[in-house]
């Protein structure tokens, strides 16, 4: 995942931290965090952290689905 420029927001609705990582802005939304952007979105830690907790737990849903 890309560097970003110092002084970028995170994406997440009503947060108004520091972003430390950029993602794609689909896999944000599936991870379900709430998060505007054409492309990529912008995480600050907290929202890195849930993003990464939402993208295991898509994940195994995924995995049930296709296993069922
Ligand atoms: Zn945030």
């Amino acid at each position: 995942m890309g560097k970003i420029s110092k002084g970028t927001k995170c994406s997440v609705n009503g947060c108004d931290e520091d972003a430390v990582r950029s993602i794609d802005i689909g896999k944000v939304k599936e991870a379900g965090l709430d998060a505007e952007g054409a492309k990529r979105a912008y995480l600050c830690k907290a929202h890195y952290k849930d993003y990464k907790k939402g993208s295991k737990k898509s994940s195994q849903i995924e995995r049930w689905r296709h296993s069922g």
